[in-house]
Protein backbone atom coordinates (compact mmCIF):
# COMPACT_ATOMS: atom_id res chain seq x y z
CA UNK A 1 0.00 0.00 0.00
CA UNK A 2 1.27 3.57 -0.81
CA UNK A 3 1.93 5.66 2.60
CA UNK A 4 -0.38 7.85 3.25
CA UNK A 5 0.80 11.51 2.33
CA UNK A 6 -2.40 13.27 3.80
CA UNK A 7 -1.91 15.07 7.11
CA UNK A 8 -4.88 14.24 9.84
CA UNK A 9 -4.40 18.29 10.53
CA UNK A 10 -5.57 20.75 8.29
CA UNK A 11 -3.37 23.34 7.48
CA UNK A 12 -5.14 25.55 9.96
CA UNK A 13 -4.69 23.22 12.85
CA UNK A 14 -1.08 22.97 12.05
CA UNK A 15 -0.77 26.54 12.57
CA UNK A 16 -1.26 25.76 16.38
CA UNK A 17 1.92 26.02 18.12
CA UNK A 18 2.67 22.48 19.50
CA UNK A 19 2.84 22.17 23.14
CA UNK A 20 5.97 23.31 24.74
CA UNK A 21 6.19 21.68 28.13
CA UNK A 22 6.18 17.91 27.01
CA UNK A 23 9.52 17.03 28.46
CA UNK A 24 8.70 18.88 31.80
CA UNK A 25 5.75 16.79 31.89
CA UNK A 26 7.47 13.69 31.55
CA UNK A 27 10.09 14.64 34.13
CA UNK A 28 7.17 14.96 36.57
CA UNK A 29 5.57 11.28 35.60
CA UNK A 30 8.82 10.03 36.26
CA UNK A 31 9.29 11.62 39.40
CA UNK A 32 6.09 10.72 40.74
CA UNK A 33 6.14 6.69 39.29
CA UNK A 34 9.78 6.76 41.94
CA UNK A 35 7.08 7.80 44.31
CA UNK A 36 8.71 11.27 44.58
CA UNK A 37 5.90 14.12 46.24
CA UNK A 38 5.70 16.58 43.39
CA UNK A 39 3.58 20.04 44.02
CA UNK A 40 2.53 21.52 41.16
CA UNK A 41 2.49 25.67 41.28
CA UNK A 42 1.53 25.39 37.97
CA UNK A 43 -1.87 25.72 37.24
CA UNK A 44 -4.46 28.88 37.80
CA UNK A 45 -7.06 27.11 38.88
CA UNK A 46 -8.31 27.90 42.40
CA UNK A 47 -9.16 24.55 45.21
CA UNK A 48 -11.28 26.73 47.21
CA UNK A 49 -15.42 25.51 47.13
CA UNK A 50 -17.65 27.63 45.46
CA UNK A 51 -19.30 29.51 47.67
CA UNK A 52 -22.41 27.88 49.19
CA UNK A 53 -25.53 29.89 48.72
CA UNK A 54 -24.34 29.68 44.60
CA UNK A 55 -24.37 25.76 45.03
CA UNK A 56 -27.64 26.17 46.55
CA UNK A 57 -29.12 28.11 44.01
CA UNK A 58 -27.67 25.52 41.55
CA UNK A 59 -29.38 22.62 43.29
CA UNK A 60 -32.92 24.71 43.03
CA UNK A 61 -32.89 25.11 39.21
CA UNK A 62 -31.57 21.89 38.32
CA UNK A 63 -35.21 20.99 39.75
CA UNK A 64 -37.23 23.12 37.68
CA UNK A 65 -37.94 21.25 34.20
CA UNK A 66 -37.87 25.08 32.92
CA UNK A 67 -34.40 25.00 32.94
CA UNK A 68 -33.76 21.83 31.00
CA UNK A 69 -34.53 23.30 27.37
CA UNK A 70 -32.66 24.65 25.33
CA UNK A 71 -31.63 28.14 26.74
CA UNK A 72 -31.75 31.74 25.15
CA UNK A 73 -28.86 32.08 22.67
CA UNK A 74 -27.42 35.44 24.27
CA UNK A 75 -27.97 34.13 27.80
CA UNK A 76 -31.33 34.36 30.06
CA UNK A 77 -32.53 38.17 30.51
CA UNK A 78 -32.08 37.49 34.50
CA UNK A 79 -28.52 36.67 34.17
CA UNK A 80 -27.61 39.66 32.05
CA UNK A 81 -29.49 41.75 33.82
CA UNK A 82 -27.16 40.67 37.40
CA UNK A 83 -24.29 41.81 34.99
CA UNK A 84 -25.76 44.98 34.01
CA UNK A 85 -26.36 45.87 37.64
CA UNK A 86 -23.50 44.15 39.09
CA UNK A 87 -21.70 46.66 36.43
CA UNK A 88 -23.37 49.69 37.72
CA UNK A 89 -22.33 48.86 41.30
CA UNK A 90 -19.38 47.92 40.61
CA UNK A 91 -17.84 50.06 38.22
CA UNK A 92 -20.18 52.94 37.60
CA UNK A 93 -20.80 51.89 33.95
CA UNK A 94 -24.16 51.68 32.52
CA UNK A 95 -24.73 48.51 29.53
CA UNK A 96 -27.90 48.04 28.35
CA UNK A 97 -28.67 44.22 28.91
CA UNK A 98 -30.08 43.15 25.64
CA UNK A 99 -27.25 44.93 23.51
CA UNK A 100 -24.59 45.15 25.37
CA UNK A 101 -24.37 41.82 27.57
CA UNK A 102 -23.70 38.08 26.18
CA UNK A 103 -23.79 35.75 28.15
CA UNK A 104 -20.33 32.52 27.31
CA UNK A 105 -19.68 29.30 28.34
CA UNK A 106 -16.41 30.67 30.19
CA UNK A 107 -14.74 33.70 28.99
CA UNK A 108 -12.19 31.28 27.21
CA UNK A 109 -14.61 30.04 24.81
CA UNK A 110 -15.57 34.20 23.58
CA UNK A 111 -12.00 35.05 23.13
CA UNK A 112 -11.26 32.17 21.56
CA UNK A 113 -14.07 32.73 18.88
CA UNK A 114 -14.13 36.62 19.18
CA UNK A 115 -11.12 36.34 15.69
CA UNK A 116 -13.91 34.47 13.48
CA UNK A 117 -16.43 36.78 14.37
CA UNK A 118 -14.00 40.32 13.25
CA UNK A 119 -11.51 39.47 11.38
CA UNK A 120 -10.37 39.03 7.78
CA UNK A 121 -7.60 36.94 6.23
CA UNK A 122 -4.86 38.77 6.95
CA UNK A 123 -5.58 40.99 9.23
CA UNK A 124 -3.50 41.99 12.38
CA UNK A 125 -4.06 41.08 16.12
CA UNK A 126 -2.38 42.41 18.86
CA UNK A 127 -1.62 40.34 21.19
CA UNK A 128 0.34 41.08 24.66
CA UNK A 129 3.66 39.22 25.32
CA UNK A 130 3.79 37.63 27.61
CA UNK A 131 -0.08 36.51 27.21
CA UNK A 132 -3.02 34.26 28.00
CA UNK A 133 -2.47 31.82 24.81
CA UNK A 134 -5.91 32.33 23.32
CA UNK A 135 -5.27 35.68 22.00
CA UNK A 136 -2.84 34.40 19.69
CA UNK A 137 -4.37 30.92 18.37
CA UNK A 138 -7.10 32.08 18.41
CA UNK A 139 -6.17 34.91 16.08
CA UNK A 140 -4.24 32.38 13.89
CA UNK A 141 -6.98 30.01 13.49
CA UNK A 142 -9.49 32.69 12.21
CA UNK A 143 -6.14 33.27 9.43
CA UNK A 144 -5.25 36.27 11.01
CA UNK A 145 -1.73 37.80 11.64
CA UNK A 146 -0.68 37.89 15.14
CA UNK A 147 1.88 40.94 16.42
CA UNK A 148 3.22 40.73 19.40
CA UNK A 149 3.09 43.80 21.99
CA UNK A 150 6.13 43.20 24.50
CA UNK A 151 5.12 43.46 27.90
CA UNK A 152 8.61 44.99 29.97
CA UNK A 153 8.86 45.41 33.87
CA UNK A 154 9.90 48.91 32.99
CA UNK A 155 7.06 49.84 31.84
CA UNK A 156 5.25 47.86 34.85
CA UNK A 157 3.76 45.17 32.18
CA UNK A 158 2.02 48.05 30.18
CA UNK A 159 2.46 47.69 26.10
CA UNK A 160 3.83 51.01 24.66
CA UNK A 161 1.46 51.78 21.81
CA UNK A 162 3.70 54.60 20.36
CA UNK A 163 6.15 51.51 19.50
CA UNK A 164 3.68 50.08 17.30
CA UNK A 165 5.06 50.87 13.78
CA UNK A 166 1.91 52.75 11.84
CA UNK A 167 1.81 50.36 9.25
CA UNK A 168 1.19 47.57 11.79
CA UNK A 169 -1.21 50.20 13.71
CA UNK A 170 -3.12 50.73 10.31
CA UNK A 171 -3.72 46.82 9.47
CA UNK A 172 -4.90 45.95 13.49
CA UNK A 173 -8.92 45.25 13.84
CA UNK A 174 -7.90 43.65 17.28
CA UNK A 175 -5.98 44.41 20.47
CA UNK A 176 -5.91 42.05 23.27
CA UNK A 177 -5.39 43.51 26.79
CA UNK A 178 -5.76 42.04 30.04
CA UNK A 179 -4.90 44.18 33.58
CA UNK A 180 -5.01 42.13 36.20
CA UNK A 181 -2.30 40.32 33.92
CA UNK A 182 -2.04 36.59 33.58
CA UNK A 183 1.01 35.77 33.89
CA UNK A 184 2.54 38.77 35.19
CA UNK A 185 0.35 40.27 37.95
CA UNK A 186 0.73 43.67 36.80
CA UNK A 187 -2.32 46.14 37.00
CA UNK A 188 -3.08 48.53 34.57
CA UNK A 189 -5.52 52.26 35.29
CA UNK A 190 -8.18 54.37 33.95
CA UNK A 191 -5.41 56.24 32.71
CA UNK A 192 -3.65 53.71 30.61
CA UNK A 193 -7.38 52.67 29.59
CA UNK A 194 -7.88 56.28 28.23
CA UNK A 195 -5.03 55.66 26.17
CA UNK A 196 -5.77 53.04 24.55
CA UNK A 197 -8.70 54.55 23.39
CA UNK A 198 -7.23 57.09 22.00
CA UNK A 199 -4.91 54.26 20.08
CA UNK A 200 -8.15 52.40 18.86
CA UNK A 201 -9.95 55.75 17.55
CA UNK A 202 -6.69 56.46 15.55
CA UNK A 203 -6.28 53.33 13.82
CA UNK A 204 -10.07 51.74 13.99
CA UNK A 205 -9.32 49.16 16.31
CA UNK A 206 -11.33 46.91 18.42
CA UNK A 207 -10.13 46.86 22.08
CA UNK A 208 -10.88 43.33 23.76
CA UNK A 209 -10.12 43.61 27.49
CA UNK A 210 -9.85 40.67 29.32
CA UNK A 211 -10.53 41.12 32.97
CA UNK A 212 -10.98 37.86 33.79
CA UNK A 213 -8.91 38.78 37.44
CA UNK A 214 -10.97 42.28 38.84
CA UNK A 215 -11.93 40.98 42.07
CA UNK A 216 -8.91 38.43 42.79
CA UNK A 217 -7.20 42.29 44.33
CA UNK A 218 -5.13 42.35 47.84
CA UNK A 219 -4.52 44.85 50.60
CA UNK A 220 -7.73 47.12 49.66
CA UNK A 221 -6.93 47.51 45.39
CA UNK A 222 -10.08 47.71 43.83
CA UNK A 223 -8.83 46.67 39.70
CA UNK A 224 -11.19 49.53 37.22
CA UNK A 225 -12.88 48.47 33.97
CA UNK A 226 -11.00 49.13 31.04
CA UNK A 227 -15.50 50.70 30.51
CA UNK A 228 -14.46 53.06 32.86
CA UNK A 229 -12.26 55.23 30.37
CA UNK A 230 -14.60 57.85 28.53
CA UNK A 231 -15.33 56.54 25.19
CA UNK A 232 -14.24 52.82 25.76
CA UNK A 233 -17.72 51.52 25.35
CA UNK A 234 -17.83 52.79 21.66
CA UNK A 235 -14.27 50.88 20.41
CA UNK A 236 -14.50 47.79 22.89
CA UNK A 237 -15.88 45.30 24.84
CA UNK A 238 -14.77 43.94 28.48
CA UNK A 239 -14.93 40.03 28.82
CA UNK A 240 -15.58 38.70 32.81
CA UNK A 241 -15.15 35.18 34.56
CA UNK A 242 -17.19 33.91 37.27
CA UNK A 243 -14.55 31.06 37.04
CA UNK A 244 -11.98 33.25 39.43
CA UNK A 245 -14.00 35.47 41.59
CA UNK A 246 -16.76 32.65 42.55
CA UNK A 247 -14.27 29.58 42.16
CA UNK A 248 -16.21 28.40 39.58
CA UNK A 249 -13.90 27.15 37.29
CA UNK A 250 -15.66 23.89 36.32
CA UNK A 251 -19.47 25.21 35.34
CA UNK A 252 -18.23 27.18 32.62
CA UNK A 253 -19.93 30.59 32.86
CA UNK A 254 -18.41 34.12 31.67
CA UNK A 255 -19.83 37.25 29.48
CA UNK A 256 -18.61 39.88 27.14
CA UNK A 257 -19.66 43.16 27.58
CA UNK A 258 -19.32 46.70 26.05
CA UNK A 259 -19.51 47.78 22.12
CA UNK A 260 -23.11 46.46 20.87
CA UNK A 261 -22.35 46.04 17.07
CA UNK A 262 -19.20 43.43 18.61
CA UNK A 263 -21.30 41.67 20.76
CA UNK A 264 -23.86 41.49 18.05
CA UNK A 265 -21.39 39.79 15.83
CA UNK A 266 -20.02 37.47 18.67
CA UNK A 267 -23.93 36.75 19.27
CA UNK A 268 -24.67 35.62 15.29
CA UNK A 269 -21.53 33.72 15.04
CA UNK A 270 -22.07 31.92 18.72
CA UNK A 271 -25.57 31.02 17.17
CA UNK A 272 -24.39 28.90 14.93
CA UNK A 273 -21.61 26.84 17.16
CA UNK A 274 -23.58 26.21 20.39
CA UNK A 275 -26.67 26.57 21.75
CA UNK A 276 -26.03 29.05 25.21
CA UNK A 277 -25.35 28.08 28.71
CA UNK A 278 -27.54 25.51 30.53
CA UNK A 279 -30.25 27.56 32.34
CA UNK A 280 -29.79 26.49 35.66
CA UNK A 281 -25.66 27.90 35.73
CA UNK A 282 -27.27 31.28 34.57
CA UNK A 283 -29.26 31.14 37.39
CA UNK A 284 -25.96 30.06 39.89
CA UNK A 285 -24.32 33.26 38.08
CA UNK A 286 -27.29 35.21 38.84
CA UNK A 287 -27.11 34.44 42.69
CA UNK A 288 -23.59 34.61 42.27
CA UNK A 289 -23.32 38.23 41.57
CA UNK A 290 -26.24 39.06 43.28
CA UNK A 291 -25.42 37.57 46.65
CA UNK A 292 -23.39 38.51 49.66
CA UNK A 293 -20.18 39.76 49.28
CA UNK A 294 -18.19 37.87 52.26
CA UNK A 295 -17.60 34.39 50.59
CA UNK A 296 -15.54 36.28 48.07
CA UNK A 297 -14.02 38.59 50.51
CA UNK A 298 -13.09 35.35 52.46
CA UNK A 299 -11.57 33.76 49.76
CA UNK A 300 -9.14 37.13 48.50
CA UNK A 301 -7.97 37.08 51.97
CA UNK A 302 -7.27 33.16 52.02
CA UNK A 303 -5.32 34.13 48.40
CA UNK A 304 -3.77 36.77 50.30
CA UNK A 305 -2.43 35.24 52.75
CA UNK A 306 -0.65 32.92 50.57
CA UNK A 307 0.90 35.41 48.28
CA UNK A 308 2.76 36.69 51.56
CA UNK A 309 3.39 33.50 52.37
CA UNK A 310 4.93 32.23 48.97
CA UNK A 311 6.74 36.09 48.13
CA UNK A 312 8.42 36.08 51.72
CA UNK A 313 9.63 32.27 51.14
CA UNK A 314 10.93 32.97 47.44
CA UNK A 315 12.34 36.47 48.86
CA UNK A 316 14.66 35.03 51.36
CA UNK A 317 15.70 32.39 49.13
CA UNK A 318 17.23 35.40 47.20
CA UNK A 319 14.52 35.06 44.13
CA UNK A 320 13.97 38.30 42.34
CA UNK A 321 9.74 38.60 42.96
CA UNK A 322 7.47 41.45 43.28
CA UNK A 323 4.92 41.81 45.51
CA UNK A 324 1.20 40.75 43.12
CA UNK A 325 -1.77 42.97 43.95
CA UNK A 326 -3.88 41.37 41.84
CA UNK A 327 -4.50 37.97 40.69
CA UNK A 328 -3.29 34.53 42.49
CA UNK A 329 0.75 34.62 40.44
CA UNK A 330 4.09 35.32 41.07
CA UNK A 331 5.77 36.08 37.98
CA UNK A 332 9.23 35.34 38.89
CA UNK A 333 12.56 36.11 37.01
CA UNK A 334 14.94 33.55 36.29
CA UNK A 335 18.42 33.63 37.49
CA UNK A 336 21.36 34.55 35.14
CA UNK A 337 22.40 31.10 33.19
CA UNK A 338 18.89 29.70 32.72
CA UNK A 339 16.20 30.41 30.43
CA UNK A 340 12.25 29.47 31.87
CA UNK A 341 12.27 25.80 30.61
CA UNK A 342 15.88 25.29 31.69
CA UNK A 343 14.67 26.95 35.04
CA UNK A 344 11.48 25.36 35.70
CA UNK A 345 13.58 21.68 34.73
CA UNK A 346 16.06 22.76 37.21
CA UNK A 347 13.44 23.51 40.24
CA UNK A 348 11.52 20.64 39.58
CA UNK A 349 14.70 18.14 39.81
CA UNK A 350 15.96 20.29 43.06
CA UNK A 351 12.37 20.65 45.03
CA UNK A 352 9.88 18.85 42.97
CA UNK A 353 7.88 21.61 42.21
CA UNK A 354 6.45 22.38 39.14
CA UNK A 355 6.75 25.98 37.57
CA UNK A 356 5.73 27.29 34.47
CA UNK A 357 8.61 28.54 32.49
CA UNK A 358 6.83 32.24 31.15
CA UNK A 359 7.74 30.66 27.34
CA UNK A 360 4.32 29.35 27.07
CA UNK A 361 2.93 32.79 27.15
CA UNK A 362 5.72 34.29 24.15
CA UNK A 363 9.10 34.83 23.78
CA UNK A 364 9.50 37.53 25.95
CA UNK A 365 7.92 35.32 28.88
CA UNK A 366 11.09 33.42 28.53
CA UNK A 367 12.75 35.64 31.26
CA UNK A 368 10.61 34.11 34.12
CA UNK A 369 8.73 31.55 35.60
CA UNK A 370 5.03 31.74 36.76
CA UNK A 371 4.03 30.27 40.24
CA UNK A 372 0.66 30.08 41.19
CA UNK A 373 -1.30 29.95 44.86
CA UNK A 374 -4.20 28.02 44.31
CA UNK A 375 -2.80 25.25 46.60
CA UNK A 376 -4.06 24.74 49.98
CA UNK A 377 -2.16 25.95 52.32
CA UNK A 378 -0.19 23.39 53.93
CA UNK A 379 0.79 22.13 50.39
CA UNK A 380 1.72 25.64 49.18
CA UNK A 381 4.18 25.88 52.86
CA UNK A 382 5.73 22.60 52.09
CA UNK A 383 6.36 24.09 48.29
CA UNK A 384 7.95 27.22 49.78
CA UNK A 385 10.32 25.25 52.27
CA UNK A 386 11.38 23.18 49.20
CA UNK A 387 12.05 25.74 47.25
CA UNK A 388 14.15 27.84 49.84
CA UNK A 389 16.66 25.25 49.53
CA UNK A 390 16.82 25.48 45.39
CA UNK A 391 20.05 26.98 44.63
C1 LIG B 1 -8.64 31.80 33.61
C2 LIG B 1 -8.54 32.81 32.51
C3 LIG B 1 -9.55 32.91 31.53
C4 LIG B 1 -10.60 31.83 31.32
O1 LIG B 1 -11.61 31.83 32.17
P1 LIG B 1 -12.90 30.93 31.91
O2 LIG B 1 -14.03 31.86 32.14
O3 LIG B 1 -12.81 29.83 32.92
O4 LIG B 1 -12.89 30.40 30.51
C5 LIG B 1 -9.49 33.95 30.63
N1 LIG B 1 -8.47 34.81 30.63
C6 LIG B 1 -7.46 34.72 31.52
C7 LIG B 1 -6.36 35.70 31.47
C8 LIG B 1 -7.46 33.70 32.48
O5 LIG B 1 -6.43 33.58 33.30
Amino acid sequence: MEPKTRQVESARLQRVPPYLFADLDRRTEELQRKGVDVISLAVGDPDLPTPDHVVEAMRKAVEDPATHRYPPYAGTSGFRTAVAEWYLRRFGVRLDPERQVLALIGSKEGLAHLPWALLNPGDVALVPDPGYPVYRVATLLADGVPRPLPLRPALGFLPDLTEVPTEVARRARLLFLNYPNNPTAATAEVDFFAEVVRFAREFDVVVVHDNSYSEIAYDGYRPPSFLQAPGALEVGVEYHSLSKTYCMTGWRLGWVCGQAEVVAALAKLKTNLDSGVFVAVQRAGEAALRGPDEPVRDRVATFQARRDLLVAGLREAGWKVTNPRATFYVWAEVPDGFDSVTFAQHVLDRAAVVVTPGVGYGEVGDRYVRLSFTTPDHRLREAVDRLRRVR
